[in-house]
């Protein structure tokens, strides 16, 4: 299942058809594909298939609902977005914030929805009163308003930045279940190195140069692990008893 699946994207009342292309451009980009459209003026026409560019699919899926409601009613958060303050105080997150909210929850299995509202007005005070949280790009507050499709990529981008630190935090915490060898082991396999590479002269004892050097860095580098170390030593001791 694609975490980026559980998100839609719902525009409300868009005027402009091109405006439907671009956000779909936005959305895909960032690779996020459900778009939901409320009572779009104009419905998708050639206008938001040329913009979408190599989009379309996602023009041509947008599902199309009569109303807010029927467009959110199976999300468990829903958060809408607003250019500017609205008088009435409401719980707010930044972008960032709002990336990160988005993915908790759709990974969490809910089906999440971020509403953006008309390009000349926004969405309605009663619009905003349906969303658990307010989002806002903290724009030029004399010119804070956004084309939509625009305002679309800038929070899309930041859901996916969430998904991607959230995939690597999953990594390293892999990561964290490596065993790495103590330093006492590290040094014993040094010195092994060191002692087979003299019997086997590829060391001269007489003028050892900067070999052990080197050998210590590549392997510090490559910060080895037990399991890689063990075959290491094993492949010593192979060799010393060719010798
Ligand atoms: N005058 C309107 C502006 C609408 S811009 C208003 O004050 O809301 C069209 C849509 O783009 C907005 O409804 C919102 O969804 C999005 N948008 C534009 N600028 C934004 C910003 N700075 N922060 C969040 N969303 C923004």
């Amino acid at each position: 299942m694609n975490i980026l699946d559980k998100v839609k994207i719902v525009l409300v009342e868009t005027s402009h058809t091109g405006n439907m292309g671009s956000a779909a451009r936005a959305m895909k980009t960032m690779g996020l594909s459900n778009l939901c459209l409320v009572n779009p003026v104009i419905k998708p026409d050639s206008q938001s298939i040329s913009l979408a560019a190599g989009a379309s699919d996602i023009i041509k899926n947008a599902q199309i609902f009569t109303s807010l409601e029927q467009a959110i009613a199976d999300c468990r958060l829903v958060i809408g977005t607003s250019a500017r303050p609205r008088s009435l105080q409401w719980p707010n997150l930044t972008p960032k914030e709002c990336g990160d909210k988005i993915i908790q929850e759709a990974t969490e299995n809910a089906d999440v929805a971020l509403v953006f509202g008309r390009e000349r007005v926004g969405l309605t005070n009663d619009e905003l009163q349906k969303c658990h949280y307010h989002v806002g790009i903290p724009a030029n507050p004399d010119y804070s308003s956004l084309n939509l499709a625009m305002s679309v990529q800038v929070l899309c981008y930041e859901i996916r930045m969430s998904l991607l630190n959230r995939q690597t935090v999953l990594t390293s915490q892999c990561d964290s279940a490596i065993q790495f060898p103590k330093d006492e082991d590290i040094e014993r396999f040094y010195q092994h190195l060191e002692q087979t590479l003299l019997q086997t002269g590829f060391i001269n004892a007489n003028h050892p140069g900067q070999i052990m050097g080197r050998l210590r860095r590549l392997f510090t580098r490559a910060r080895i692990e037990q399991s890689e170390l063990n075959i290491l030593r094993g492949i010593l001791t192979s060799i010393d008893k060719k010798l």
